[in-house]
Order: C-alpha cells, then structure tokens, then sequence
C-alpha cells in the first residue's frame, strides 16, 4: 500500500501530523515540497531539506535521469481528453494532453466555459468515446459553472445526465485564499474520486481583483506562480490534466498587431505548457490557435457553440 509520512527516516509521529496538518498528506506531496515552505512548519532548512530528499529516493527510486529514447517510449503512453469537436482535437493533435497544464485565453463570450463544461463530460467517457472513464473537480471563481448546460452536454454526447453530474465534484472559489485552499484540499479526494481532470474557470479572476495596480503587482505574481505550481504538482503526481482559463487586457504598449494580451503576465506565460487562445469570427463561429506549445506549430481551428455543447 501507500507509503505513510512516519515511513521516512527522520519523520516521527508527531512531525507527521504537523505535516499533514499543513497539508502533506502523502510522501509524494513531500517531495515535491519547496524547502522553504516546510523549513518554516519544521522549524529548520536542514531538516526540512534531509526529508525532501528522503521522500524524493522513496518516489523515484533513483531514476531520475533516463534517456531521450526512454521519455519517447513513455510519452507514447500519454492519454488525451477528446475535446468533442474533430477540428479543436487536430488542432491539439490528440485533445487535452494528461500529466500537463493547458491554459484557455479568451475575451468574454469567446467560448473558455462552454469548453470547460464540455471537458467535464469528456473525461467521463469511455476510453474509445476519447475520455478517460474518469471524474473532473471543477473550481469555479466567476459563478459561471451550469449543471443544466452539462445535463444538455451529457446528452448530447449519448450519456446518462444524471450520472455525469454526479461524476463532477464542484467548488466555487471565494477568494484567492480560498481558490489555493481548494486546490490544496483537492489532494483528498483525488486518488479515491478517480479524477483525472481539474478545471479552474478563471484562474485569475480573484488574483486581478484582489491585487490591483503596480503596487501590488510583485505579490500578486508571487502568489499566482505558487497557485501554477500547486497545479503542476497535482498534474504530475496524479497524472491529470489541469486545464484553467485566462482572461485578457487591453496591452497599451503595443501600437502594432493584437491590442489585446492574455492576463497574468509572465507568470501565467511561463506556466502553461499549451495556451490556446479563443475569439469570436462571424456568424456566431469561433476560432482558437495555439500561441505556445513545446510542440505544435502556431496554428488554428474554428469551432461553434450550440445547444449540443461546443461542435465543429
Ligand atoms: P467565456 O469565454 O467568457 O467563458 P462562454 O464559454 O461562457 O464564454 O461562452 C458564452 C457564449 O456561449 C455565449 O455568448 C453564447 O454565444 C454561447 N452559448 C452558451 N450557451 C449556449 C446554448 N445553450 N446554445 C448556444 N450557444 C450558447
Ligand atoms: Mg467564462
């Protein structure tokens, strides 16, 4: 079974329940720890540093390097969420890439919440419907999330409403306090829900809000690159998709080509491994592109929304 936090050496009982009273629950979350954030439940850089290093032998038993070939062999067994639109899943070459953080970019109306209620129902599906037979944990700051949009979705799609629901464990996120408490809570019901997608609708929203003007830039940026690295280790250690969506400003700095920039800086540009970013065409029609990815070329893909859900 699972190794427990009094397993490692150095890591008694007492430190163990102070440990997971500050959210580290297994050896994996230790490993992944920043030292300075444990130094300061611990009392001790050094200390802090012998068990991060204790739990990462446990976790990759000594295995860290490997060679091109072996990550090449290894990423062939990469799952995808389909999208449920043919040309969204061309464009992305498979849909959403699983173990990886993807970022959708859009004004309002673009289409980023319908994607996300449609995501919700993809993961359910059956391996050769393109989902993963799996739950989604869907954080919602804006107030946007509709079940009656996914019972139509789940419809559409030939699955039980009823069912689909209930395979979609929602929060709605308060503040940004609240939003990383969520995400930090998310760890517990993860590996027993079988969630293998987590969705947050807007990831910046409360942090643009809260940390407004210059002045507070540094700690907003601070703050938000934590939240991106609390979801990278969820995407890692669980293998799961996180897919968020992004707003976008006016760039006053740009006096030649999209007077527009996705929000967050380079934080958010930094963190995200696939950005796609949405806009409205004519006649109700949708375009998205890929703006950076490690391995597509910058192209693009129309879609529409309709009763059905997001279709080619
Ligand atoms: P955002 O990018 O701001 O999150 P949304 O994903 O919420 O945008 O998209 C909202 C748009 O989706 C609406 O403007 C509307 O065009 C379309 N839409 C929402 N529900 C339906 C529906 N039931 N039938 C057709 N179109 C819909
Ligand atoms: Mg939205």
């Amino acid at each position: 079974g699972e190794i427990r936090l009094e397993d490692l050496e150095g890591v008694g009982r007492i430190t163990a329940q102070k440990l997971r009273a500050a959210g580290y629950y297994s050896v994996k979350d230790l490993a992944f720890a920043s030292a300075h954030e444990l130094a300061l439940i611990l009392g001790s850089e050094d200390r802090a540093m012998a068990i991060i290093r204790a739990a990462q032998r446990l976790v990759s038993r000594g295995e860290e390097f490997i060679t091109a070939k072996e990550l090449f062999e290894k990423r062939k067994n990469v799952e995808y969420i389909s999208t449920g639109v043919k040309a969204l899943d061309d464009l992305l070459e498979g849909g959403i890439e699983v173990g990886s953080l993807t970022e959708f970019i859009g004004e309002f109306g673009a289409g980023k919440t319908q994607l996300c209620h449609q995501l919700s129902v993809m993961v359910q599906l059956p391996k050769e419907k393109g989902g993963l037979g799996a739950r989604a944990l869907y954080i919602d700051t804006e107030g946007t999330f509709r079940p009656e949009r996914v019972v139509q979705i789940a419809r559409a799609k030939g699955a039980d409403p009823e069912k689909v629901l209930e395979n979609i464990i929602y929060a709605r996120a308060y503040n940004s306090d609240h939003q990383m408490l969520l995400v930090d809570e998310a760890k517990k019901y993860i590996e027993k829900n079988n969630i293998r997608l987590i969705i947050v609708d807007s990831l910046i929203n409360h942090f643009r809000s809260e940390y407004p003007g210059r002045e507070n830039l540094a700690s907003r940026q601070q703050k938000l690159n934590r939240h991106i690295s609390q979801l990278h280790k969820l995407a890692s250690l669980y293998n799961l998709a996180v897919v968020v969506t992004n707003q976008v400003m006016a760039a006053p700095d740009i006096f030649f080509g999209n007077p527009l920039k996705p929000a967050g800086g380079n934080i958010m540009a930094h963190g995200f491994t696939y950005r796609i970013w949405f806009r409205k065409a004519k006649e109700g029609k949708r375009i998205a592109r890929i703006i950076d990815s490690p391995k597509h070329a910058e192209k693009e893909a129309a879609f529409a929304i309709s009763e059905d859900g997001v279709t080619d």
